[in-house]
């Protein structure tokens, strides 16, 4: 239940509780979601084709203009002249023949630019079948957001499927996978997708302010120029949040449509669009969509002939949060959509293997975050800190439940920020006070103009809210009654990591990663989740072409080979 710092002052609490539907990614209610199965967009990729086809004939045409220009030049330079001989070094020719000879070096040439240019398009990995049809690899990527792995012991009879593809000859899972700073849906989702941490990729929050950002050209100012106006990131607003700009890195599917294949995205949280133009295949935005019928979409993708088919499927399931956020992560309501995504896998194993895809499909089913308990005895109230007059002088806050500072120009923030480390000091350790230049060196999180000057962040289960908007807006009755965003070392903050498909047995084979050797059957120690970009790119044999990250270099390679 982020909302935006302007919804969070007074006299605009209507509009918070409105905006409150909308639980970090998950009960939002989009109003440009369609219920209209025709808003899954099939784009033909015919730009990128036609500009690289482009690029190949110009160059052509400039290389045959070039070697024409040189033959004529010696022609007309030629005194002796005679229709149909031409001199070249000297010698007098007769032109077909110097025609003739000019042809090899040309296609010699040709050769090399057009070798140049297939080899930056890596060849498809060999095909496997199901018995009836050919696949290339392919990669499915499933994010059950909120979905902590203690709920894995604690709530294991609801989740006999999930718990089953650890346990199948060809499955495994991790003990748990360490999301990036803040443990916050969007952050975490974009990191997934990019490798990247927040401070570059750009997506620092749910909620931030980016005092460079100009929404009327779309574009980033320079570094000497001022800013005339900066924009706000509204998660929930689509209008708003689309906006390429926002979204830097490379996401997988982007890679995969740059390769001249086709990728798949069900409501994954980002943009249709990159800066450079790219869009998935198959786009369907967010909205409210049973799991089942997300699992057809899925099916309804496989079934395609191999040339329409996408290589690499993502999905997101929000359910699992939205009840974690309502009720905290030991309600009733989490038992319920815990049962209804196992459910869910049911349906996507059964697809499986009735189309005798699970040696086949790569599927990786992971979390973004987990979920704490929050409580009315675990609140910091800023207005306490700062005084009517601090909290008035805040122009923007960013994130939740940590707090990005930016005070009004004119403010004495070194003032605030002097009562805020005094206050984090006296205050048993329940929040702390960062600038960038102290922010915990492991978070990655201090680089870039997106991020706030001052950082509040509440350990553990605090919340971080005012006097006004406890007792008018959540009536002494604090919400939510679960979140995320805390330190992404704290164990309620894990995610999860579950895969199941042919590089499983690969993985197993080789002994993977320094399993887990207490546990039988055996599991995956904890490892970030910046290292799923790379392992999505490796199963799709696009390591070659793969953009930098922050993921690290070959670290599937031990398990997976060298490609
Ligand atoms: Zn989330």
């Amino acid at each position: 239940m982020p909302t935006s710092p302007k919804l969070q002052t007074k006299g605009k609490i209507k509009d918070h509780m409105a905006s409150n539907e909308a639980d970090d990614g998950s009960l939002r209610d989009d109003p440009s979601a369609s219920d209209d199965d025709s808003v899954i967009h099939d784009r033909a990729n015919m730009r990128d084709e036609d500009e690289a086809g482009m690029e190949i004939a110009q160059e052509r045409e400039a290389l045959l203009a070039r070697n024409k220009g040189s033959f004529q030049t010696m022609s007309m330079n030629d005194g002796r002249k005679r229709k149909g001989w031409i001199v070249f070094l000297g010698v007098p020719l007769p032109k077909p023949l110097l025609y003739l000879l000019a042809v090899p070096p040309i296609l010699l040439i040709l050769s090399l630019i057009s070798d140049l240019t297939i080899s930056q398009v890596p060849k498809h990995l060999t095909t496997l079948s199901n018995g009836t049809h050919e696949f290339y690899p392919t990669v499915l990527l499933i994010s059950l957001d909120g979905f902590r792995p203690e709920y894995l012991s604690s709530h294991k009879d609801l989740l006999p499927n999930l718990l089953s593809i650890s346990t199948a000859h060809n499955g495994i899972r991790a003990e748990s996978m360490q999301p990036v700073f803040p443990s916050l849906t969007f952050p975490n989702h974009w990191s997934l997708m990019t490798g990247l941490h927040p401070e570059s990729h750009g997506i620092v929050a749910n909620n931030f302010y980016d005092p460079l950002f100009t929404t009327d050209q779309n574009t980033r100012l320079g570094a000497g120029d001022k800013a005339t106006q900066g924009a706000q990131f509204v998660y929930i607003k689509e209008d708003k949040s689309w906006d390429s700009n926002w979204w830097w890195g490379e996401p997988i599917w982007s890679l995969v449509e740059r390769m001249k294949r086709k990728s798949a995205v069900i409501m994954w949280p980002g943009p249709p669009m990159t800066s450079t133009g790219i869009s998935p295949s198959y786009f369907v935005p967010y909205r409210k969509l049973a799991p089942s019928e997300k699992v057809k979409t899925i099916f309804s993708y496989l079934d395609h002939p191999i040339s329409e088919r996408p290589e690499f499927i993502a999905s997101y399931f929000p359910e699992i949060d939205q009840a974690g956020h309502k009720g905290g992560p030991n309600s009733q309501g989490v038992n319920d959509t815990l049962k209804l995504c196992d459910d869910m896998l049911e349906q996507l194993i059964k697809g499986l293997h009735e189309r005798n895809l699970q040696d086949i499909l790569n599927v990786i089913i992971v979390s973004d975050h987990g979920m704490a308990e929050t409580s009315n005895d675990r609140i910091i109230y800023l207005d306490d800190i700062l005084g009517e007059e601090g909290v008035d002088a805040i122009e923007h806050k960013d994130g939740w439940p940590s707090v990005g500072l930016r005070f009004k120009e004119g403010t004495n923030s070194g003032y605030y920020l002097e009562i805020l480390l005094e206050a984090a000091e006296q205050s048993n350790g329940t929040f702390a006070v960062y600038t960038p230049e102290t922010m915990p060196e492991r978070w990655h999180f201090s680089h870039g103009h997106r991020i706030a000057p001052i950082y509040v962040v509440p350990t553990i289960g605090w919340a971080i809210t005012d006097h006004h908007e406890h007792e008018v807006l959540f009536q002494g009755d604090y919400q939510p009654k679960g979140n995320h965003g805390y330190d992404n070392l704290f164990p309620e903050m894990q995610a999860i990591f579950f895969a199941q498909g042919p590089f499983v047995n690969k993985l197993k084979e080789k002994g993977a990663l320094d399993i887990y050797e207490s546990h039988d059957p055996p599991i995956l120690k904890n490892f970030q989740n910046l290292q799923i970009f790379s392992l999505v790119t490796k199963l799709l044999g696009l390591s070659d072409v793969e953009p930098l990250h922050n993921g690290t270099i070959g670290f599937w390679n031990k398990y997976l080979g060298e490609e």
